[in-house]
């Protein structure tokens, strides 16, 4: 166990060049003086103050330490164990880790070659900047970039089933990635990765665009009534003040209602109440619908759906699978209830086969979608078979 608090005199030396490292310190007062031996006299290599941090280097790469730390002043420190750091490291975003380990093994050749050395090889060799899944990451979310402006990402329907009628009420529309080399490329890899960074805003936009266009082709095609086209929404577009207002300037340049339009906010986003209540009441008061996306995957609460107006439940799939069994059907029988109780219509995910259909039916769920109904298809497709 490491003391709380650690309090050096000045001229006192924290640790020394070649030390092996035991922890860093976090310095609460005074300052530090960092120096290494070049050419047999010290050279002062900066002077660190309250609020950093000291002796980081060595504890993440693990090698000696490449500089002393000599108190200017009495200083209080708080000491950081080594294996804290290790471990907030390991689970920090690969590619931040990334990108930490290459300045740091930029930082030590640089000091290597201060000392005389040779460039250290730790450069190219002993620390590679990332694993193989991080390099194909950065490549990846690189390319997705370009393929935004080289019109690579698609956009497919799929249809959901009004069940008692048969008839298809509308569609949710399916970003796909059609890479040049790597061939389609599913959106659960690609969308996350978007998701990390802002880069899910443009691929967002790019697809509301397209749907607004599907929705005008559709209305154009004489297609009565004009079914509506479901929206995924991510968490950093739910962010978006401007959300709203863009979908609504996209709809009004088509001349579209509102109410054609429908977004699906997934159920891991729900802790997230505030912004979606927000978001919620903009939608209801021009006549936009949202649904909560992947019912039952996780995060369900049902206080949620108590707290807010969903127009729309999506029951995920697994539970549709799960109705070959009886728990399983008393389960959906009893969703279904609770959706009905809160006004909410519900769609059934994932449907594959007529018997999960006809269940589905006598539990009383109003919607399906799913391979049996349709796979998620092209506009064209969509219009031919109208
Ligand atoms: P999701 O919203 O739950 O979409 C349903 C997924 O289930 C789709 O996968 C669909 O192709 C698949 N699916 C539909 N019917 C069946 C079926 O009968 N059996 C099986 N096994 N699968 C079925 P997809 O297209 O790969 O999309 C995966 C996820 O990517 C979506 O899950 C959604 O979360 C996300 N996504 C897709 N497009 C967009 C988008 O434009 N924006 C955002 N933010 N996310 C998107
Ligand atoms: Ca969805
Ligand atoms: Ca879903």
């Amino acid at each position: 166990m490491q003391p709380y608090s650690v309090r050096v005199v000045a001229g006192e030396v924290i640790f020394a060049e070649g030390d092996s490292p035991s922890g860093a310190y976090l310095i609460e007062s005074g300052r530090v003086e960092l120096s290494s031996e070049r050419f047999g006299r010290p050279l002062v290599l900066g002077e660190l103050g309250p609020g950093m941090l000291l002796g980081e280097l060595a504890v993440i790469d693990g090698s000696p330490r490449s500089a002393t730390a000599r108190a200017l002043t009495d200083c209080n420190l708080t000491p950081i164990e080594a294996r804290h750091l290790v471990e907030r490291l390991a689970a920090a975003d690969p590619v931040v880790r990334a990108l930490l380990t290459s300045q740091l093994a930029r930082y030590r050749s640089m000091l290597a070659l201060l000392g005389g050395g040779a460039a250290s090889p730790t450069l190219s060799e002993s620390m590679p900047i990332g694993d193989a899944v991080v390099l194909d990451k950065i490549r990846l979310e690189s390319e997705l970039r370009a393929a935004l402006d080289r019109g690579e990402l698609e956009v497919r329907l799929q249809p959901v089933e009004h069940i008692v009628s048969g008839s298809v009420a509308g569609y949710e529309a399916l970003v796909r990635w059609r890479h040049p080399l790597r061939g389609e490329v599913s959106p659960t890899e690609f969308i996350r990765l978007a998701e990390e960074t802002s880069l899910i805003l443009p691929v967002g936009d790019h697809v509301l665009a397209r749907v607004c266009e599907m929705l005008a082709e559709l209305d154009r095609r004489g297609r009565q009534p004009l079914p509506f086209i479901a929206l995924n929404v991510s968490a950093r577009q739910i962010e978006d003040p401007a959300l709203v207002d863009r979908i609504l300037a996209h709809l009004s340049a088509r001349n579209l209602p509102p109410d054609r339009l429908k977004l699906e906010i997934t159920e891991s986003l729900v802790p997230n109440q505030r912004r979606i209540a927000a978001l919620m009441r903009r939608c209801h008061a021009v006549g936009m619908h949202v649904a909560l996306d992947d019912f039952g995957t996780g995060y369900a609460n049902l206080d949620v759906l108590l707290a807010l107006r969903f127009d729309q439940v999506k029951l995920d799939a697994s539970f549709v699978r799960a109705l070959e069994t009886p728990r399983g059907e008393a389960m959906v029988g009893a969703i279904v209830a609770t959706a009905r109780a809160m006004g909410c219509d519900l769609v059934a995910e994932g449907v594959e086969t007529s018997e999960q259909r006809q269940t589905l039916h006598r539990l009383g769920c109003g919607y399906a979608q799913g391979w049996l109904i349709g796979k998620p298809l092209a506009l064209e497709t969509v219009l031919a078979g109208a």
